[in-house]
């Protein structure tokens, strides 16, 4: 699974971009790396741009500072880069430079639209940099557009690089469109014009995808994208695709949209492809609120491939919503106390206790069924509701360890969670084993 993140150097925008990349039929060789297999990798990159290009936002400074450390909490495998000028194109050797000086050695994917022939031809340094340059076969010219990307595909062949071919459907190949729609036009039997969208969609893909092996990609160095802001439309586009070729596939729902809507609608289309077996990355495209967290992006798209038992990224929390047998909103609380501590942990938890990430903690607002779902994880607590004794116990794994009283319950059960996730998890788990 590979993370990128989107950035565009010409800009003082802050922006992060998820995409999550898990193999399933093909390796996708990217700097000496392969994204094959099941092996997932997620990270967070956030940049502050600005000019210089990443000075000030990743250099220096507090802020620089918060930045490196989501890095370095992130382990990115792959950033990408909107390339769109030559002030952009410039930069890109400096900002892999800039990483590297943070300890962040991560990939590098050019996004490029309409000059991207240009800008690789013009910046060799950063066509070698780049570990896989992004295109839009729609957006690479207009008569000249097979010979410019004829030329993107040299210079990747050039310097042994992926591409991924992403077709949308803002953006399609306009003169493969009219031919399809003017085809469909003779035809007794016409199709609606969404079925001619998408057929145009899927031949624009496949055939740039035929250009790039003329020209002499090697077939396992071609990713496609088809992306589509409807979620009956992708699954659509997606269940073709799959049918037509073995490409490795990134999925994304485009302009997904705000808030709840944005990821409802993302995941809905996502854990139907993915569930069926297809896809090879994927994005969650939300748009953030002014100022608001874009990692978020990234969260979500975690929660996706965990809910899915894909892969495992932190621990997960089990909370029941509360209802009339709580008396106060104090179990909610101590279940985002959980969630938050949980999430702090992880950077320095990652490298010191793997397995952690399959950990399942409930936090249940009563008896009722407090118990019961905290002997199903691996460690539970079960708050006090109304009328019950003021009480707390504390299962771990499905035995009954301890009832807590009091005012502290939260950090005491903080502390019992830390002593398990040493105990389970850590180096010395084993010995611990033995002598019990
Ligand atoms: S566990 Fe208790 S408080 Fe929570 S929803 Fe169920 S009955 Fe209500």
């Amino acid at each position: 699974m590979i993370l990128c993140v989107c950035l565009n150097p010409s800009t003082d925008v802050t922006y992060a971009v998820t995409e999550l990349t898990y193999g399933a039929s093909h390796h996708v060789e990217v700097v000496g790396r392969r994204a094959g297999g099941k092996a997932i990798n997620v990270a967070r990159v956030l940049h502050q741009l600005g000019e210089p290009v990443l000075a000030t936002g990743l250099v220096g400074g507090a802020e620089g500072s918060a930045v490196r450390a989501d890095l370095a909490a992130a382990g990115s495998r792959i950033v990408r880069i909107t390339v769109n000028n030559d002030e952009a194109a410039r930069a890109v050797p400096e900002i892999a430079s800039r990483l590297a000086d943070m300890g962040v050695t991560v990939p590098i994917v050019g996004d490029f639209h309409y000059n991207g022939h240009l800008l690789l031809a013009r910046y060799p340094d950063t066509a070698r940099t780049l570990a896989k340059y992004r295109i839009n076969p729609g957006n690479v010219g207009g008569k000249r557009r097979d010979e410019n990307f004829r030329t993107i595909i040299r210079i990747a062949l050039d310097n042994h690089r992926p591409v991924r071919i992403g077709v949308n459907w803002g953006s399609l190949d306009q003169d493969l469109l009219t031919a399809l729609m003017d085809e469909n036009a003779r035809l007794t039997d016409q199709q609606p014009a969404k079925e001619v969208y998408i057929e145009a969609m899927l031949q624009s893909a496949l055939r740039s995808a035929a250009v790039a092996e003329e020209v002499g990609l090697p077939h396992d160095h071609i990713i496609i994208s088809a992306k589509v802001s409807g979620v009956q439309d992708l699954l659509t586009v997606y269940r073709r695709l799959a049918s037509r070729c073995d490409y490795p596939l990134h999925l994304g729902l485009t302009e997904a949209g705000l808030g709840a809507k944005g990821i409802v609608a993302s995941t809905a289309a996502l854990s139907i492809l993915l569930t069926d077996g297809i896809g090879d990355t994927i994005r969650v495209s939300l748009t953030p609120r002014p100022n608001g967290d874009r990692t978020e992006e990234v969260h979500v798209a975690q929660q996706i491939l965990q809910s899915l038992e894909l892969q495992s990224f932190n621990p997960q929390v089990t909370a029941c919503p509360g209802c009339g047998r709580t008396t106060s909103t104090f179990f909610q609380h101590m279940a985002e106390d959980i969630q938050t501590y949980l999430r702090e942990q992880m950077p320095l938890w990652r490298a010191q206790y793997p397995g952690v990430v399959e950990m399942k903690v409930a936090v249940m607002g009563c008896v009722v069924n407090g118990p019961g779902e905290s002997r199903h994880a691996n460690i539970g607590i079960s708050l006090p509701g109304t009328f019950e004794d003021p009480k707390a116990p504390v299962y771990v794994d499905g035995q009954l360890h301890v009832t807590l009283k009091g005012e502290t319950i939260v950090p005491e059960f903080l502390e019992i969670l830390e002593r398990y996730v040493e105990r389970t998890y850590g180096e010395g788990r084993e010995a611990i084993a033995s002598t019990q």
